[in-house]
């Protein structure tokens, strides 16, 4: 079978740094073969860059997430120095996030429009969050021209018409463990509805777990029991799902370069 990607996960975050090399040996045992490590924040960034330098099944992504309130505040130039480094093959986490921020949300945006600058100016990828903020996520990637560059839309959890518009933005469709949960009906349509060429699939470990390890830490070998998932909604197969989204991942993140053993 092809080796899976879990094109979304937080390996330096508790409890998964601790066990890094079990973690890893996991991933191999179940068929996981490259995962793309995202950035949260800048301080916490050199983490990601040597975990993906030491590692040539993990990739590293620059950005600041939608929620992060502490940390340094990134300009375009800092991103875009950033991901000169050749192990940083996107952009991201940035967007926009409604739930878990209030108030006056310009802040968030002219975050985000930063980082779709950055993205067109380094020629790597968007990895896009957006909770509770469809409708300004999807006008701040036409207004900033998003299109240019392409991207995923991670951990999806909206509606078939907000995936249309954001697939009509030349945006990939990443499924996590979400879709596996008992009452995400509606998502698994969503699913369902993807064009092969753009899905992708994540962990977003250790959050979210897919069934049947809900409410555990979650961790990239379970990537599988989301491919599993997607593949019977899709009424396909692994092999199928496997070779889909390993092709998919490479093709939109054409900076990373598949390690060989
Ligand atoms: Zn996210
Ligand atoms: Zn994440």
């Amino acid at each position: 079978m092809t080796p899976l990607v879990d094109s979304h996960c937080h390996l330096n975050f508790e409890p998964l740094n601790a066990g890094l090399e079990d973690v890893l040996q996991r991933a191999r045992d179940n068929g996981v073969g490259h995962m793309l490590c995202v950035s949260v924040t800048l301080e916490t960034f050199p983490e990601i860059r040597a975990l993906a330098h030491g590692h040539l099944s993990v990739f590293a992504s620059v950005g600041v997430h939608p929620n992060e309130r502490e940390g340094r505040e990134p300009t375009v130039d800092d991103l875009v120095g950033l991901a000169k480094d050749e192990r940083v093959v996107a952009i991201g986490e940035t967007g926009l996030d409604y739930y878990r921020s209030h108030g006056d949300m310009a802040w968030q945006q002219e975050r985000f429009r930063r980082h779709i600058r950055a993205a067109k100016l380094s020629g790597k990828p968007l990895i896009i969050h957006t909770r509770e903020a469809a409708d300004d996520t999807l006008r701040i990637m036409r207004e900033e021209g998003a299109a240019d560059i392409g991207g995923v839309m991670h951990c999806f959890t909206e509606s078939w018409e907000v995936a249309r518009a954001a697939l009509d933005l030349n945006f990939h469709i990443s499924f996590s463990g979400i879709v596996t949960f008992r009452n995400a009906e509606a998502l698994r349509e969503v699913a369902k509805q993807v064009p092969d060429d753009r899905l992708l699939i994540e962990t977003d470990a250790p959050y979210l777990a897919p069934v049947p390890f809900r409410g555990k830490t979650n961790e990239p070998a379970f990537v599988r029991h989301v491919a599993e998932c997607v593949a019977n909604v899709r009424q396909s197969d692994m092999d199928s799902i496997a070779d889909v989204t390993t092709h998919n991942f490479f093709t939109l993140f054409r900076h990373a370069v598949p390690a060989r053993d």
